[in-house]
């Protein structure tokens, strides 16, 4: 058997814990990035009056509400 310091413990319960958040962050990015991209990829901009609008369908062409032209799906570019 062998012995086990207080100092021991007290570091393996520190770098269990620290593990338990450095993955539980990550897990959480990776998650927000996918919904922000889910989020971003069913936002059209009409080319003719620069509506901003949300199509859910995986269609090619949105048709805009505003204006009625259809618009090709076109990933957005962030500044
Ligand atoms: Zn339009």
């Amino acid at each position: 058997m062998f012995r086990v310091t207080l100092d021991s413990i007290i570091a393996v319960y520190l770098v269990v814990i620290l593990c338990g958040v450095f993955f539980s962050w990550v897990a959480a990015e990776i998650f927000r990035r996918g919904r922000e991209n889910r989020r971003r990829r069913n936002f059209v901009i009409c080319g003719i009056c620069d509506h901003v609008f949300e199509d859910p369908s995986e269609d090619d062409l949105a048709e805009c509400p505003r204006c009625g032209a259809m618009n090709e799906r076109e990933r957005v570019i962030e500044i």
